[in-house]
């Protein structure tokens, strides 16, 4: 057993349930919430508390992770009718570790703050393989000697957890990740579709290429999955166009234009409008594909 009380886990899905079976392993004890029961009754199998709802959790619970798809789902959840806030005592910590927009953490903390309890925005990258492996990395947004507190749960999920800044920071380097990553999927896309048209093999070319100053992690794990034409997820064209909205209402709320990344939304929502948003992102050389009349591929 652990010094800390009991752990509220909300949201089990891809990432959550690996992630909660973690810190079980760890022998913390959890008490789990889903609107989704087949998750909860897994776990509870597994020796998990269950909660009727995000407020019961919270009454029972010195810490609470939520792991939730977006923004409005987090704040029905902390804030909600039968949120967090409404069961959480003074001095309970909410960590925040779902991809969402940094001046909506920021908006949570501060109502949480009011009623005595503390936030931090901890989003992740890593996918579902970090996750089920507990070798996540983590940042985290909010105050450094919190972040110190939980510093060794978090360790149960991600092999690297950095402290970036104040709350809603996590969720800033989350998203400056996947501006990057969009951009050079497309850029990785263009240039492969120009090789293939000039006739000269895409493989070949990416090989040529992947030592020097192209060469990226995006470049080795993407241009064989459009070569070879893999495009089962990995990470879905509908989460990474949920990504770049929340980068795009938090730029226009700082008033910093993001030309490319703009164009990179419109790209992912023409991909979304022609059914493809479960396909992995590679598939944003689709898009280009489909106005150039070619594909990449093998010869
Ligand atoms: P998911 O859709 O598999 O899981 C979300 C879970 O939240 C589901 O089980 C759903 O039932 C639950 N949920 C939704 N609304 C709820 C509510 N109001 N109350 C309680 N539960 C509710 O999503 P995921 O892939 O686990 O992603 C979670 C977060 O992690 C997202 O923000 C995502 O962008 C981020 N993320 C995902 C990956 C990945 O590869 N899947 C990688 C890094 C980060």
């Amino acid at each position: 057993m652990t010094a800390t009380g009991k752990i509220g886990f909300i949201g089990l899905g891809i990432m959550g349930k690996p992630m909660a079976r973690n810190l079980m392993k760890a022998n913390y004890q959890l008490i789990v919430y889903d609107i989704n029961r087949a998750p909860v009754e897994e776990l509870a199998k597994e020796g998990a508390a269950l909660a009727a709802s995000p407020r019961e959790a919270a009454s029972e619970a010195t810490l609470v992770i939520t792991m939730l798809p977006n923004s409005p789902h987090v704040r029905e959840v902390l804030l909600g009718k039968n949120g967090v806030i409404h069961g959480a005592k003074p001095g309970t910590t909410v960590i925040d570790m779902s991809s969402i927009a940094p001046l909506v953490s920021r908006e949570m903390e501060a109502a949480l703050r009011e009623k005595g309890v503390a936030m931090l925005d901890a989003p992740v990258s890593g996918g579902e393989p970090g996750a089920v492996a507990g070798t996540l990395s983590i940042m985290v947004g909010g105050d450094r000697e919190l972040f110190q507190r939980y510093r060794d749960i978090l360790g149960r999920m991600g092999k690297s957890v950095v402290h970036v800044g104040p709350i809603g920071s996590g969720n800033v380097a989350k998203l400056s990740n996947q501006i990057i990553v969009a951009l050079n999927i497309a850029a990785v896309s263009e240039a492969l579709l120009l090789a293939e048209k000039a006739g000269v093999s895409p493989r070949v070319v990416y090989e040529a290429i992947r030592g020097g100053l192209a060469g990226s992690n995006v470049l080795d794990a993407k241009a064989p999955m459009m070569i070879e034409r893999r495009f089962a997820p990995g990470f879905k064209i509908d989460l990474h166009a949920k990504d770049l909205g929340n980068v795009l209402e938090t730029s226009r709320q700082l008033n910093v234009p993001l030309p490319l990344t703009a164009l990179a939304m419109e790209i992912l929502q023409s991909l979304q409008a022609s059914g493809l948003g479960s396909e992995d992102h590679s598939a944003i050389v689709k898009f280009y594909e489909k106005m150039a009349g070619i594909e990449v591929g093998e010869e």
